[in-house]
């Protein structure tokens, strides 16, 4: 019988739908167990000096990251496994302290707030500057990659869902000596594989698509580049910020089924950002599903699909924004994005948010519901303002 522990076989070949289901399953054998256990220890057994890649204590390695991270790094066409954190932001951390000291950093300035209030903290303590672009914006993002050091990309934007050109901003950065770093986690490595167009390191906030089910906060980076990993590796070991075995657990339960998950959530989207564009009440809808919306022809042409984030002006004020929310009875008004349920928010509540995103807009991650009741509830909370 095989040992249901010992790593399942390479999966290459497998077209990426298959690789979220059969991916990081235990070997095949009589009662070998479908999914590996989830394992809680703070510390494993060990003697004298640690051998390679013995596990010593658990702040190092736990064998619950292991299949994740195998399925992610293929998922994302990584030629190492992804590096899990407790947290996307803890992810994020990581990868920016590849910034080196008083390195110059240009970042989208409608990058997820988080992201923004980060580096805005880390270029106040003196340890490196920013240099905000529109990421949309090609020539401009080209240009202030002159003497810079690292290139952040987030596309689509979170909540302004602007499209960049990655294989050529990508193309740039080399050009210019600077890392890329891509925030993947509105597209998912279904949509766009970053490091196949040339990026050197990819985060996720697996809390969202990855994980699907708003019951998990978890992060990941994955690169193909050895030196870069092990730095993160080691960041993550010294930093503290490892994710929780059961967390990872779900998520890797979630991942079985996001392909059919976003295939759903897509396809609402595509409906409900054609009716709300035809909706009296609703000023401007951004979704790059619409062939009017300005990252159409780009978003068609890199990605898979759309996704399923659609961003809109309810009414003319933010009352007007915030009575529609409060008159959802299906959907939820909640921060957050990627699970199978429909949830609503007004970005620019968030003080940190940028002055930029209007203060009406709401940010709708489409679910999985049917589509008909997503309808019903969103007009009748339109119609009433
Ligand atoms: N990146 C993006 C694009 C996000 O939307 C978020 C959270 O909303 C994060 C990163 C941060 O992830 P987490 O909340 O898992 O720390």
């Amino acid at each position: 019988m095989t040992n249901p522990l010992e790593p399942s076989q390479p999966a290459t070949a497998w077209d990426p739908q298959t690789l979220l289901v059969a991916g990081g399953r235990p070997a095949h054998g009589v009662d070998a167990a479908v999914n590996h256990p989830v394992t809680f220890t703070s510390t494993f057994h060990s003697q004298g000096i640690a051998a390679p890649g013995e596990k010593v204590y658990a702040r190092f390695s736990n064998p619950t990251w292991d299949p994740f991270e195998e399925v992610l790094g293929q998922l994302e066409e990584a030629q190492l496994p992804a590096l899990v954190f407790s947290s996307g932001m803890a992810a994020i951390a990581a990868a920016l302290q590849l910034v080196p000291a008083g390195g110059v950093l240009v970042m989208p300035s409608h990058s997820y707030n988080g992201s923004l209030s980060l580096s805005k903290e880390l270029a106040d303590a003196g340890r490196l500057s920013v240099r905000p672009v529109d990421i949309a914006n090609t020539e401009e993002v080209d240009a202030a990659l002159e003497g810079a050091d690292v290139l952040w990309v987030e596309s689509p934007t979170n909540p302004m869902l602007e499209v960049a050109d990655l294989p050529v901003l990508l193309a740039a950065a080399k050009q210019h000596n600077a890392l890329s770093i891509v925030d993947n986690t509105f597209a998912t490595p279904l949509l766009q594989r970053p490091l196949t167009l040339g990026a050197d390191v990819v985060v996720h906030s697996v809390t969202k698509y990855l994980s699907g089910h708003s019951d998990v906060i978890l992060g990941a980076v994955a690169t193909s580049d050895e030196t870069l990993h092990s730095r993160i590796h080691g960041y993550r070991t010294l930093h503290g910020a490892i994710a929780s075995p059961m967390d990872v657990f779900l998520a890797l339960r979630g991942v079985r089924t996001l392909s059919v998950r976003l295939e759903r959530s897509q396809s609402n989207a595509q409906v409900l950002a054609e009716r709300l564009s035809q909706h009296p009440a609703v000023s401007g809808v951004r979704y790059p599903g619409l062939p009017g919306d300005p990252g159409h022809a780009r978003a068609q042409k890199l990605m898979n699909g759309f996704g399923s984030v659609i961003a809109f002006e309810a009414g003319d004020s933010e009352a007007a924004a915030d009575a529609v929310i409060e008159k959802f009875g299906l959907i939820t008004g909640a921060t957050s994005l990627g699970g199978v349920e429909t949830l609503a928010e007004r970005r620019a509540r968030h003080a940190s948010e940028p002055a930029t995103v209007p203060t009406n807009l709401i940010r709708l991650s489409v679910g999985i519901e049917a589509v008909e009741d997503l309808w019903r509830d969103l007009s009748n909370a339109l119609d009433q303002i």
